[in-house]
């Protein structure tokens, strides 16, 4: 459903990404992962339309999206939770989660999506009252993700989910990842998590330096070990 071709990104001098291909494929998680600065935000920004100078073609569903405004793409459904959460500090969770209902196919059905919402994260149903800046690290993720979800994505872009997390809150954002997917949404996911990210992902691609350098099947990744000395220093 997502196909990207030959993206390149460029900031002044800097080739941010050079020819990057990958698809996505319908209810399939996708990992895209690489070190600080490998072109991973990048690559998400390209294609919900934040960073407006890209060569290359982006097609979701049949259609090019690569010329359109970011408005335009997220009422398509491409929903980008970014680095960093960027919540509303001091409103609500409940008030986060209902902004996040904002394109037109996600309003008439914003009672039903908050309760599809809570029956994921039943800790956000709990604190729904509270303002969001007194949640912890990891509730506030799985508030930008709950979000993200409030928009009915046909494809979810999450951008570095675990960044600053505890071990164990790094398993729960994996496992709400696996149930998104079980929910029939499609996840592209970027991380530096590289054994998380790579046992989930139905698929991944590995970056450096804006470049692609390896690819296949998740687990198949894992076993690389090339990926391995590169990345897990075994
Ligand atoms: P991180 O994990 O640190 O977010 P990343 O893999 O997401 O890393 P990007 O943020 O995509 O990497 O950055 C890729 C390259 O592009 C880096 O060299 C970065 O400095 C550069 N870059 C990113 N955004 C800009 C910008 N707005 N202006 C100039 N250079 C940029």
């Amino acid at each position: 459903m997502l196909t990207v071709r030959n993206l390149s990104v460029r900031f002044g001098d800097v080739l941010a990404l050079e020819d990057f291909s990958f698809d996505v494929g319908p209810g399939q998680v996708v990992g895209i992962v690489g070190s600080n600065g490998a072109g991973k935000t990048t690559t998400l920004s390209a294609i919900s339309g934040l960073v407006a100078r890209h060569e290359g073609s982006v097609t979701f569903d049949g259609e090019a999206i690569d010329r359109l405004t970011a408005h335009a793409i997220v009422e398509r459904g491409l929903i980008h939770v970014p680095e960093g959460r960027r919540l509303f500090p001091f409103m609500t969770v409940q008030e986060n989660l209902e902004l996040g209902a904002y394109p037109r196919a996600a309003r008439a059905k914003r009672e039903q999506q908050l309760d599809f919402v809570f029956s994921l994260l039943p800790k956000l149903k709990e604190r729904r009252g509270q303002q969001a800046v007194t949640l912890s690290g990891g509730e506030q993720q799985m508030c930008a993700i709950g979000r993200g979800l409030m928009s009915c994505p046909r494809l979810l872009l999450l951008d570095e989910p675990t960044l600053g997390l505890a071990p164990l809150l790094v398993e729960e954002v994996f496992a709400l990842v696996r149930s998104i997917r079980e929910t029939g949404v499609p996840v592209l996911i970027v991380e530096q998590q590289v054994v998380h990210a790579l046992q989930s992902a139905d698929h991944a691609y590995v970056l450096e330096s804006g470049a692609c350098v390896m690819r296949g099947e998740g687990h198949a990744l894992l076993a690389n070990d090339a990926l391995r000395r590169a990345y897990l220093g075994v």
